[in-house]
């Protein structure tokens, strides 16, 4: 079978969210974040596994990954929608018991005529001019909006992986100024956000990417490995090149693995000639081009040519892959396609 396995390890994402949640005081509560899929591990199965270790409040982007989490846990468990409250939503709001967080008076409005009394959240504007009602529309319609009982004020901090940025105090002072003394459950943190301090971790923190093993939470366990098959080995003598466009050329002989996985499977073009595979414990370099469903790593230095070569493992994270890729552990997690075998680990309760 070339079909790659994507393990996902649910017992570290477990793992992660209590250690997120000990970072903040035992009065803050730690929801998460699970929108993409999860960021691309799958959510039915993650978001089952958060629920366990005690997440009680998920967040998505859109009101169908709403639906697919509430399918997945049931009544009770309170889940967010971030991007509002958007015209053909109302339905699935009301019937699946989803919480928009409204990010416009137009939202706003929708909202209160459609759904009178259903839950919501208001998203403000700090500074990172993305989502959220801004501070001079919020002071005009601030007080209808807190006798109508918000489940939520959040805001998002757009510099929160980087500690000395001063964006993050600037957002704090505003999201204080437009929030302080209105009594209603407050939410600045995403992961970078409890990583500053407790200054940011008001009454609930939203962690994503540091769940899933990814920075800028860099004492968080590991949650993925990827293995790629081997489908078949080839001798190539000095002067061959390998691989569209001839982009790597061998100066001695080589053994060159062809193996199962593309841009296609979300491994980025942008990794040809600049990644390493695993045989184990010894580095393989990827040479010439990521092709659609496959890459050519050369493996002239192993005794023996192994069933498959690891590209996400102990020695190589996912944001290790990033950086060879030129971009980010978020972008890495999220375009791992649906062509892998998922093969979930966790502990049987
Ligand atoms: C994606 C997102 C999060 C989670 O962010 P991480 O950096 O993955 O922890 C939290 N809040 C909002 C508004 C988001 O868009």
């Amino acid at each position: 079978m070339a079909t790659a396995t994507l393990t996902i390890d649910l017992d570290a994402v477990a793992a992660n969210w209590r250690a997120l949640d000990r970072l903040s005081g035992p009065e803050v509560q730690t929801a998460a974040v699970v929108k993409a899929d999860a960021y691309g591990l799958g959510v039915t199965r993650v978001a089952r596994a958060l629920a366990q270790a005690g997440a009680r409040r998920f967040f998505v982007a859109y009101a169908e990954e709403g639906a697919a989490v509430r399918q997945a846990l049931g009544p009770g468990p309170q889940i967010s929608v971030l991007s509002g409250h958007m015209s053909g939503d109302t339905e699935m709001i009301n019937d699946l018991d989803l919480t928009p967080m409204l990010n416009s008076l137009e939202q706003i409005t929708r909202h209160l005529e459609a759904l009178p009394g259903h839950p919501f959240g208001v998203q403000l504007d700090t500074g990172m001019n993305r989502l959220g009602v801004e501070m001079l529309e919020w002071q005009a319609v601030a007080s209808i909006l807190i006798d109508a009982g918000p489940a939520l004020l959040m805001s998002h901090l757009a510099c929160a992986d980087e500690p000395d940025h001063p964006l993050n105090a600037t957002q704090l002072e505003a999201f204080h100024e437009m929030t302080d003394g209105t009594g209603i459950p407050r939410s600045l943190a995403a992961t970078g956000g409890i990583l500053l301090g407790p200054k940011y971790h008001f009454d609930l923190t939203r962690p994503g990417i540091g769940l899933y093993g990814g920075l800028p939470f860099d004492t968080s366990v590991r949650a993925v490995s990827l293995g790629l098959p081997v489908i078949q080995t080839r001798e190539v003598a000095p002067g061959e090149s390998v691989g569209y466009g001839c982009t790597w050329t061998a100066d001695t002989h080589a053994v060159i693995a062809t193996v199962a996985g593309g841009y296609a499977d979300g491994l980025p073009r942008t990794l040809s000639n600049a990644a390493m595979l695993w045989d184990g414990d010894v580095p393989c370099p990827l040479v010439g081009r990521v092709s659609m469903d496959l890459i050519t790593v050369d493996v002239t230095h192993l005794a023996e040519v192994p069933k498959s070569l690891d590209i996400l493992c102990a020695h190589q994270t996912v944001d290790d892959l990033a950086d060879a890729a030129g971009t980010i552990g978020y972008e890495i997690l999220t375009s791992l396609g649906p062509r892998y075998l998922r093969r979930y680990q966790e502990r049987t309760a």
